[in-house]
């Protein structure tokens, strides 16, 4: 073997790894990483995608900070997540335990809502259970939707407000 094809064949990294034994252990972690990206996170053209159902659906519905959390361009404390919807914590918490749901197609109120998002609909308050019995909200807990001005809602994108660990009173403000 001449100095060259050794050079060539088992050129030296930085850290003193081998270019040989690294480009195998390169594939491998791209591959995981595009396996866990499509098995667990929705990718930016599946957000594309979604937002151009939405347009057609909807109207063109406006891009909300939810829109930024869900494309992970801003960050959020993300407690679960599926290819249809996702929960996290509400930056300003108003129990103990306060988490919204939302869905990945920007739906902008429920008020807009048609008949055939009725089993999105439904996933989100089974994601709402299933998540307020993850934080162990055994005692119960309320479950809101703010719908347009009277609502009181503010971000433009449908989400479900799950509020728990302490006693709610009612009628609510
Ligand atoms: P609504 O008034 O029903 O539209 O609720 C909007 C909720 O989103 C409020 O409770 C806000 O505190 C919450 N919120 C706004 N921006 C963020 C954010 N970046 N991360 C988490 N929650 C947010």
């Amino acid at each position: 073997m001449t100095a060259r094809s050794i050079l060539l064949t088992r050129r030296v990294l930085p850290f003193g790894y081998n270019l040989q034994r690294a480009i195998p252990v390169k594939v491998f972690i791209f591959m995981l990483c595009t396996l866990c990206r499509s098995s667990f996170c929705s990718s930016k053209r599946d957000e594309v995608r979604l937002a151009e159902e939405a347009s057609k659906k909807y109207g063109k519905p406006e891009p909300t900070i939810f829109s930024k959390i869900i494309d992970k361009t801003i960050p959020a404390n993300i407690i679960y997540e599926d290819d249809k919807c996702l929960a996290f914590r509400d930056v300003s918490p108003q129990a103990p335990v306060h988490f919204l749901v939302i869905p990945r197609i920007p739906i902008p109120r429920i008020s807009e809502a048609h008949d055939d998002d009725a089993p999105l609909l439904g996933h989100l308050l089974m994601v709402a259970k299933n998540v307020a019995k993850k934080e162990g909200l055994d005692e119960g807990y309320r479950v809101v939707i703010n719908d347009g001005k009277n609502g009181a809602q503010s971000v433009y994108h449908l989400h479900v407000h799950v509020l728990g660990g302490r006693q709610m009173r009612w009628p609510p403000g």
